[in-house]
Formats: structure tokens, sequence, C-alpha cells
């Protein structure tokens, strides 16, 4: 592991925007009040931010009510619509290079992976749903009796959006793309430790000629702002994505308030599974990418390596000599794979998982502890000999931390991977055609991948089974999210 953690890249980009997004314009917060948001490379602050409460998201929500019931948004035509999401996808690959820095000063995620993969996808997201904005249209229902009968899909009125730090650009996509391109108006809240791109790619949306008051971008707290939001009276519907105890939490708000529709995208403990046909030296480096991407923050992490037992001496050598390599260090630096945890809470937290392995007799082969003196760095750390009883291969981790399994058979394995209150995602990594048929049909997830992994295609819908999470997010399923249908019944011939 290359720490190369001294004399830290300063970001090429300047912080423009720290206020909430109302009705268009930036405004402080009701109370005055601001947060910091930090560098998580050091700890430092990097800029002072509007506190969002529950008055902020009163104007949010009045300003996205207006803008629904009066227009023009769900008004306009649907090619308006996607011509400003058009507009809007071509100034952030304009802007792709500042965004990607914010990310990263924000986040911690290496500079490349957002500037190479992150801003591109973003893009890729508006193309699609832009392209969904003119092809939403109802059915003619052949009804019994002499009835003419339409179903008319009309937008669901004011959508809240909670969203996670994990990746602020493309939860911003996932949840604004297909609200928009349905005609919906949006109040969105960043998460706490994230909130600085998304309120730069929504001034840039007023730029691309969106109405005032179609998306409001309002920073703040969860037990605050978030739950102001998901339980506001006004709010139409909740779209959340985060843990899955925060996700009981607004479900229950949405339910005790106006009972809106609630998607929810949160927890996972994906079983990646290897089975004995594969090339070790590819399911290595996709398991290892699988777990150690994001520096381990992916709700779909393959978090649970299940290696057949023909190959496991192996596969777990190459797997610990591959965490050994992996560079950890300044984000911002070219090569670097991996950069700091978010916080001093999921820093602490992941550490403590870490030492749970150790207590239960998991073999630590590498890592097991923070690197250098400041921010949040954390060693690759690999466990072999994890049985299914521990708690680092029940809980989710969230941090870079690869638990290796051992397995016999499939029947064996399946039992196994699914015996966890999650469903998010699975991989498995086979030539044989039989064992991937059998696997994709018998695993409980939202997503299979059959020898690759994080592939996120905007037209591919995401989502979890189980305590993963209810509906799916991307490609066609998402619109349904932001839609309602009315029925329109008239007699053939009057009365
Ligand atoms: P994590 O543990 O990964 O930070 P959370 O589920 O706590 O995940 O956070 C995801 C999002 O949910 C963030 O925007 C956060 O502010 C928000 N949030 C946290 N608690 C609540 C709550 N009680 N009500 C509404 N939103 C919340």
């Amino acid at each position: 592991t290359a720490a190369a953690l001294e004399e830290l890249v300063t970001p090429s980009v300047q912080i423009t925007y720290t206020q909430h997004l109302i009705d268009g314009k930036f405004v402080d917060a009701a109370s005055g009040k601001t947060f910091p948001t930090y560098d998580p490379r050091t700890g430092e602050v990097i800029a002072h931010v509007a506190e969002g409460d529950a008055e902020d998201i009163n104007r949010a929500v009045a300003a996205a009510r207006k803008a629904f019931d009066e227009g023009p948004w769900p008004k306009m035509t649907p090619y308006e619509r996607s011509r400003v999401l058009l507009r809007f996808a071509d100034l952030v690959e304009k802007h792709s290079e500042e965004l990607a820095a914010l990310e990263t000063w924000d986040n911690g995620k290496p500079y490349e992976q957002a500037a190479k993969a992150e801003l591109p996808m973003l893009v890729r997201l508006f193309h699609y749903y832009a392209g969904w904005a003119d092809k939403i249209h109802g059915l003619t229902v052949p009804a019994d009796g002499n009835h003419h009968v339409q179903t008319l899909h009309e937008p669901i009125g004011v959508a809240g959006q909670i969203i996670p730090w994990n990746f602020p650009l493309l939860m911003f996509a996932w949840k604004v793309g297909p609200a928009l391109a349905c005609g919906n108006t949006i109040v969105l809240k960043t998460a706490e430790q994230t909130p600085l791109t998304a309120l730069y790619v929504a001034k840039l949306f007023h730029e691309a000629g969106l109405p005032p008051g179609v998306l409001n971008v309002v920073s703040g707290f969860g037990p605050t702002a978030g739950a102001a939001l998901a339980s506001h009276m006004d709010v139409d519907k909740l779209a959340f994505t985060g843990s899955t105890d925060t996700g009981k939490i607004v479900l229950e708000l949405a339910a005790k308030s106006n009972l809106k529709p609630v998607t929810l995208e949160l927890g996972g403990k994906s079983p990646f599974i290897i089975c004995e046909d594969a090339d070790i030296d590819k399911a290595v480096e996709l398991a290892h990418f699988a777990l150690f991407f994001n520096q381990g923050q992916c709700c779909c992490a393959g978090s649970r390596t299940f290696v057949h037992e023909r190959i496991y001496d192996e596969f777990l050598e190459k797997a610990k000599a591959r965490a050994l390599r992996r560079t950890v260090g300044d984000p911002f630096k070219k090569g670097i794979e991996q950069g700091p945890q978010i916080d001093p809470e999921q820093f602490e937290k992941v550490l403590r998982y870490i030492r749970s392995g150790i207590e239960s007799n998991a073999t630590l082969e590498c890592g097991g502890d923070k690197l250098g003196t400041k921010g949040y760095f954390i060693q690759p750390t690999v466990f072999s000999n994890v049985t299914d009883d521990m708690l680092i291969a029940q809980d989710e981790i969230f941090g870079p931390v690869q638990s290796i399994l051992k397995f016999k058979d499939l029947d064996e394995v399946i039992k196994r991977a699914n015996n966890t209150r999650y469903g998010l995602a699975a991989g498995v990594f086979t030539k044989n055609i039989d064992t991937a048929n059998t696997l994709t049909r018998a695993l409980r997830a939202g997503t299979v991948w059959v020898n690759c992994f994080d592939v996120f295609d905007a037209a591919i819908p995401f989502g979890g089974y189980k305590m993963s999470g209810i509906g799916r997010e991307k490609g066609i399923y998402s619109l349904h999210n932001y839609l309602q249908v009315k029925a329109v019944v008239s007699p053939l011939k009057n009365p």
C-alpha cells in the first residue's frame, strides 16, 4: 500500500454555492444557521453551508407546489421538457472537471473515478430520461360494456427526495432524472456530509431553462430537514436512499402524515460467488473491485466473497496480494484507487467491525488498521475463514473490508447467500451456463451480475428484495414511481 498522504493536492475549484436553492434563487436558511462540510482527507472544514430545518422545507415545498399547480413545467410539452434535460446534460459535460473536483473534495472519492466514470454516467442518465419524456403514454383499455376507457399517465406532483453521501451526483441523477422527465416538481435534501455538488448542478439546471420552483435543493441534517420532508403533508411522493434503519423511519413518517408513496433504496450484504471453474486471476480482480470500489462505500458492495473450496487457497493468496497492492492516498492524485472514508463516524464504525472480525476469530490476512495520522484513511483489509454467524458476515460494514468464505456445493451456497435480511445485489463468477442459470434464478436479490459487477447503465433497474428496499430506480421502472394512472371512462354512445 502506497500511502501518499503528505502534501495534499489543493483542489482547483471554487466553492460558489452554499445556500439553499429555493424557487430558482439561492437563499440563506430561515434560521440563518449554517453547518460545516469537511474534507475527508484532513477533517478540515471546506465550507459552511445553509442548515435547513422544517421552515426551509416548508418554503421549498411551497415553491414546488406552486410550480406544479400553476406550471409551466407539468403543462409544457414533453418535448420541451426533454430539451431542458438535454441542455442540462450538455452543461454538466461542460463543467465536468469542476464537478468531479468538487465531488472528490467533499466526498473523498478518487478524482479519476468521479471524472471518468461518474460524470459521464450522470450525463448519460439525463440523456436517457430526456428520451423518455416524450414517450410516456397510457393505454386504451378494452373493458366490458359499451365504454371507451383510457388511462392517462400523469405526473404525481411534488416529489420529496432524500439522498446519501456515497455517490452524491449519481444519486441526484437517479432521483431527479425520472421525476423531471415525468413532469413533477422536486424538493431534494442532500446528505449533510456532501451538500456541494447538488447545489452546483441545480444551478446548471436553471441555466438550462428549468423554471423556478421545479427543482429545490435544501441542505441539512436527517432528523430535522429530512424528517420534515418525509412528513410534509404537501409532498406527494417520497424517494429515499440510505441505511435500512433510516428507511424504516421515513416510511413511518410518510405513513403517519399523508400516506405518500415511498420508494426505498437501502443497505445490502451482497454475496459474490466464485465457482470452481472460474479463472482465478479474473475472479480475484472482480471480487476485489466488487468490494473495494468507492472505499467500500456502496450499498451493493460484494461484501461476502464465497469461494469454492477447491480454489479457495489460491484465491485467498491472490486476493490478499491484490489488496496489498491497492493504492491508498490523496484521491486527487493520479493512480490512487482508494481515498478516505467519508467521516469520523463511518471511519470508527469500520474500525469497530475490523476489531469484531479479529475477536470472532476470522483470520486477518492483511490491513486491519487506519492509515496515516489525519483524515479517515483505512488500510485495505482482508479476512479469511469467515463464517456466516460472524457479525462481519452479517452487517453492512460500508468500508474496505473483504470477508472471504468457503463453500462446497451450489445448494449450500445458495442457502447461505440468501440467508440474510438484505437482497440488494449478488455476483456470480462461472463459465458454466447451467451454474449461472441456477444461481441467477435462485438468488433473492434485485440485481445479479454474472461475470461482472457494478454495471450501472441508466436503462438497468436497480433496487432491493427484502430489507434492501421497496421499488426500483433507473430504467423504465423508475418512471412508474413518478406517475399517477388516471382511468377515464365514457359511454361509447351518450344516453
Ligand atoms: P448513512 O448512515 O449512510 O449516513 P442515513 O440513512 O443516515 O445513511 O442517511 C441517508 C440520508 O437520510 C441523508 O440525507 C440523511 O440526512 C437522511 N436522514 C437521516 N436520518 C433521517 C431521518 N430521521 N429522517 C429523514 N432523513 C434522514
